[in-house]
């Protein structure tokens, strides 16, 4: 089958290098030349513009960075629906806001073009080895015609309910996980001013009620998980801009419900200072670095 793939960054160039290690073939374009020329390496054949890979492929699959970039790459000049046939399935894997997702599905199905969104979890090294968190919205019948594709990037593919529900799992998770960043980074800031061994602390937590899947893996402490940011200078991974917008995503859904949201929006706040330090496009998990004590004198 020919996957047409539009966004080969940090994420999409792993993930296609799967489906073609699976058999697809896939065509594959980005704006950005030297993420082309990384699908290429991985055996992608390059397409022009959104329109001609969708053009030149049965399904089509975006891995883009936020809600404004889907919009332009599937309905813009020489986007993805001017390629399409009526009955074409799109996948769109990005985490953007679930109204989004929305919008684009109804603005395709206007021309008889379906849309699916199906955001992953789990970061470059699954996307490497194909075991990604994939949590799907949409109907069964289409998630059901992506699955072979799915499978071939995830090793969890999860069907969450209608469109845009994929990205609401999406958001609700990310909620977790950018809140636990800032919140181990600031345990392991405490340990360390009170002399305490991350290493000795890192085992304690895995043991107690602290444990978490952002110190497990993605330990902001470096040297201590050898497949962490941390332990590579904080190379992304999962930049600090989009955990910023991700929060940004849980916050927007959260006023639109009205539900209060405190701890969120806190976490968020943090994480643009560290953006606005410099750290927007090192991994999430820098703000560890930013969070130091302020030098000086002795606190009054
Ligand atoms: P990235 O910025 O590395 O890659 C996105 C790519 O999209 C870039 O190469 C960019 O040039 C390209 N692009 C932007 N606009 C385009 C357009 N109109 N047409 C074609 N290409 C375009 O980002 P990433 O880290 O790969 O993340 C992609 C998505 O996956 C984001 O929504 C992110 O939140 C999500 N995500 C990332 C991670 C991670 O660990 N990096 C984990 C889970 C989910």
């Amino acid at each position: 089958m020919n996957v047409g793939f539009v966004g080969t960054g940090t994420m999409g160039a792993p993930m296609l290098g799967n489906l073609i290690k699976k058999g697809f073939a896939v065509v594959a374009y980005d704006i950005s030349p030297e993420a082309l020329a990384n699908a290429e390496k991985r055996g992608a054949s390059r397409a022009e513009s959104p329109a001609d890979a969708a053009r030149r492929s049965e399904l089509v699959i975006t891995m883009l960075p936020s809600s404004s970039h889907v919009e332009q790459a599937y309905l813009d000049k020489n986007g993805i629906a001017e390629g399409l046939r009526p009955g074409r399935l799109c996948v769109d894997m990005s985490t953007i806001d679930p109204a989004v997702s929305r919008r684009v599905a109804q603005r395709l199905a206007a021309s008889g073009v379906r849309f699916i969104d199906a955001p992953v979890s789990g970061g470059v090294p699954r996307a490497e080895d194909g075991t990604l968190a994939i949590m799907v919205g949409g109907e069964t019948r289409d998630v059901e015609e992506a699955r072979p594709a799915l499978a071939a990037m995830g090793a969890n593919v999860i069907h969450v309910g209608g469109v845009g529900s994929g990205e609401v799992a999406k958001l609700c998770n990310n909620l977790i996980a950018g809140v636990s960043a800032v919140a181990v980074s600031e345990a392991f800031r405490i340990a360390d001013g009170f002399g305490v061994d991350a290493k000795v602390l890192t085992d304690v937590i895995a043991k107690s009620s602290g444990n978490t899947w952002v110190m497990q893996f993605m330990h902001p402490v470096p040297g201590l998980v050898a497949k962490a940011a941390s332990s590579n200078d904080y190379a992304p991974g999962f930049m600090t801009d989009l955990m910023a917008k991700d929060l940004g995503l849980a916050v927007n859904a959260a006023r639109e419900l009205r539900v209060p949201l405190f701890v969120a929006p806190a976490a968020q706040q943090v994480l643009r200072l560290a953006s606005s330090h410099g750290l927007g496009r090192r991994d999430f998990t820098s703000v560890y670095t930013f969070l130091k004590p302020s030098a000086g004198d002795a606190p009054v």
